[in-house]
């Protein structure tokens, strides 16, 4: 074995032991893992989620309910600059229905999404929540509406809602500010800690392959999470998109974007961590990649098929016309396929304590 190699599996052995490393170390990690690392890495992380959480892979159904967005982030498809996006919006009877054929088909948790909409006022949120809670009560519901103030936040809490999923994107302030013109990075931040505090299941999470991401840049994602703490991290591969300034740029890869989810699976031991659309949309086996490297999750669409491909924060994006139960039964056989098992159930957090 090489010396560099020793090198990196004593790290990685003290990053499982441990759940920690200093900057430096991590730093040496991702300048010199090569493919014996890779593979030393995804070994461990996938032990990890084992003990944690064995061969338990959860399943959301993500139900995208406006592609409106007041917000202007440069390298998302759905951006207010974008005058290409036909612009939808579902209404309450049509989420029922997406949550109605979600809860046949056995799914017990509904991710809301959406880009940042006032058409959308606190109390449709909650008339939305209180009324899929009311049918459904044994469901789980996570919002992700972007930065709402305190009171919102708390408000939804109220009506029900269980999670909520705000990625920060990125934790360097200086590559945050350059790809967002209407959001600011401490109050990104500050919504995750005020989620925290007011007692939801938070999900927080970056993308990989922003352009002029640094290895440091990384490094930052991962101290930002350790501290944080939240019971969900989404990392996804950034995907260039025709209509904003980066569609000229390169993606993120499917090599980067394992390795961040193996070493998040290592620092967070007890996160539920995704294996996102985005990295099933650069690679046919992405997702099956990322969930043998200690992912999770899976939250197949059950928007409807005629709105799919509206919803777009990136091109190529999978799954845009499979049928719900199509979808359910695709993604079970594969989950299968690579080893895993699939897991129906509300799929909270294990460290999770209302
Ligand atoms: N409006 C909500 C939901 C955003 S969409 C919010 O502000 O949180 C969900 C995620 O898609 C974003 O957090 C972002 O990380 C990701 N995304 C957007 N554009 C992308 C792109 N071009 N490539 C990869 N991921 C992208």
């Amino acid at each position: 074995m090489k010396r560099n190699e020793l090198t990196i599996k004593k790290l990685i052995n003290k990053l499982y032991k441990s759940n920690e490393l200093e900057w430096e170390e991590l730093l040496y990690i991702l300048n010199h893992i090569g493919e014996y690392g890779k593979e030393y890495l995804i070994q461990k992380a996938h032990e990890t989620r084992m003990k944690v959480y064995g061969d338990r892979v959860f399943m959301r159904g993500l139900i995208e309910f406006t592609n409106y967005c007041k917000k202007g982030c440069i390298y998302c498809g759905i951006g207010a600059f974008n005058k290409n996006v036909d612009r939808y919006r579902l209404g309450l009877e049509e989420i029922l229905l997406c949550c109605d054929e979600g809860y046949k088909l056995g799914y017990r948790t509904f991710v809301l999404q959406g880009g940042e909409d006032n058409f959308y006022s606190d109390d449709k949120i909650e008339e939305i929540i209180e009324e899929i809670k009311n049918r459904y009560k044994d469901t789980a519901i996570t919002l992700s509406i972007g930065e709402k103030s305190y009171e919102s936040y708390e408000k939804y809490f109220n009506a029900g809602v269980d999670r909520y999923l705000l990625r920060h994107e990125t934790a360097s302030k200086e590559l945050f500010e350059k790809i967002h013109t209407n959001s600011n990075y401490e109050n990104r931040i500050q919504c995750l800690w005020n989620l925290k505090k007011i007692g939801y299941q938070v999900g927080a999470g970056f993308m990989v392959g922003i352009p002029t991401q640094t290895k440091e840049d990384l490094i930052k994602d991962i101290f930002f999470l350790k501290e944080l703490d939240p019971e969900m991290v989404g990392i996804g591969p950034f995907i260039p998109h025709k209509d904003t300034v980066f569609h000229n740029e390169e993606g993120g890869t499917l090599e980067d974007t394992i390795i961040m989810l193996a070493l998040l699976r290592l620092f967070l031991p007890y996160v539920l961590l995704p294996a996102t659309t985005a990295l099933g949309t650069i690679h046919p086996f992405g997702r099956e990649q990322g969930i043998k490297a200690g992912a999770n999750v899976v939250m197949p669409n059950l928007s409807p098929i005629g709105v799919r491909e509206k919803y777009s924060l990136y091109n190529g994006k999978i799954c845009t016309g499979d049928e719900a139960a199509e979808c359910r039964g695709c993604i079970q056989n594969r989950i299968e396929k690579a080893g895993f098992s699939v897991d129906m159930s509300r799929g909270d957090n294990i460290k999770w304590r209302r």
